[in-house]
């Protein structure tokens, strides 16, 4: 078994690419903040780039410091690794990306355990939280994290409310339990909810988002909490290999991303929403309603699988991405525009009447 990705077919260019809002490029107004970006040695603390964006993000976040990571899976593995001891028992979403998708990171770096909540879209309420709480006892695993994530990936990309966080933070810190937010698509909720990052950050200990989705930029995620639980997770980005040296050309990238790729979110959203409701209207195509910039479809009634559905429109230069057999992703990015959504509906209907 090999693990590693396989070759892209590079002989058909990729027109519209619905795959991931990781696959942005950088524009050449970012690659100029990148090569004039001022750098140091980030780990020695002298990188003034890497400084300019942690003050950024810890002020947008609303939190007292930040650390620059280059991914938001590590963003992730840092704040467990931080929080909890091993034998520790996380709560989460049964569906949350730190369960399923990080190579059980969880498990093989920090050694705790996570326990799967159930909530439609990705999102569970306090009820659930207090449903899952285990009396203490020398029986069971200490419940020291309690995580969400924003958007809710698998849920489609929907969007935690402030209420509905801040009324499971409560119950969360009235057991004694920390939050820990994946916000690696915070800015795009705090678009849609039209709130600040600060006020939706406002009730977890620990925030991060990642530069690299919908924000554009080439690589790097930022983690915020308190003074002191930065300094504490400093260890474990060392540990892990996660500190840098001229950090800052990247650094420089995000901060361009945050100064000028937030409020175009909304156009990623009103994409999202006219690409559902075009794929809507293809005979045999489901669409999950979406919130954000995430449009997740069910193929079922076409009779293709979702590989066999993307395979005819691979030819086209369109991608979309699988989830499930017959449940597949679409992602609008800054890469994809209004025109192009309409040709990809246009290309999803003619390559299914076929
Ligand atoms: C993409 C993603 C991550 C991981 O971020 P990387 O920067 O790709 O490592 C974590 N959580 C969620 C919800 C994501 O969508």
């Amino acid at each position: 078994m090999s693990y590693a990705p396989k070759r892209a077919d590079f002989s058909i260019p990729v027109r519209i690419n619905l795959y991931s809002d990781t696959q942005t490029r950088p524009s050449r107004a970012m690659k100029e903040a990148m090569m004039e970006a001022e750098m140091g040695d980030e780990q020695g603390g002298s990188d003034p780039s890497v400084w300019a964006l942690c003050d950024y993000a810890a002020a947008l976040l609303g939190k007292e410091a930040a650390m620059f990571l280059p991914s938001g899976t590590m963003c992730n593995q840092v704040a467990i690794a931080t929080h909890c001891r091993p034998g520790d028992e996380i709560l989460a979403h049964e569906d949350a990306h730190i369960q399923s998708s990080e190579a059980g990171g969880p498990g093989a770096i920090s050694g705790v355990l996570i326990r799967g909540l159930p909530g439609d879209r990705g999102i569970f309420d306090a009820e659930a939280l207090r449903a899952a709480i285990r009396p203490i006892s020398r029986y069971s695993p200490a419940q020291t994290l309690v995580e969400v994530e924003q958007t809710a990936n698998k849920g489609g990309g929907a969007c935690w409310s402030v209420d509905g966080l801040r009324a499971v933070a409560d119950v969360a810190h009235a057991h004694g339990m920390q939050v820990h937010m994946d916000g690696a698509r915070l800015m795009n909720a705090a678009v849609a909810l039209g709130a600040p990052a600060s006020e939706i950050a406002a009730p977890c200990d620990t925030v991060w988002l990642d530069f690299t989705k919908g924000l554009g930029a080439p690589l790097g995620a930022v983690l915020a909490g308190s003074e002191a639980f930065i300094g504490e997770a400093w260890r474990w980005k060392q540990r892990l290999g996660g500190s840098m040296r001229q950090g800052g050309m990247n650094a420089a990238a995000c901060l361009y991303s945050l100064q000028h790729n937030i409020p175009r979110l909304a156009e990623d959203h009103a994409n999202a929403a006219v690409l559902a409701r075009g794929m809507a209207q293809i005979p045999g195509i489901t669409v999950e309603a979406p919130e954000t910039n995430l449009v997740f479809f069910d193929t079922r009634g076409t009779g293709l699988t979702v590989p066999e559905f993307a395979a005819r429109l691979r030819p086209h230069g369109v991608t979309v991405s699988t989830t499930d057999t017959y449940r597949g992703r679409a992602c609008l990015h800054l890469d994809v525009s209004a025109a192009q959504v309409e040709e990809a509906v246009s290309i999803m209907r003619r390559v299914l009447a076929a």
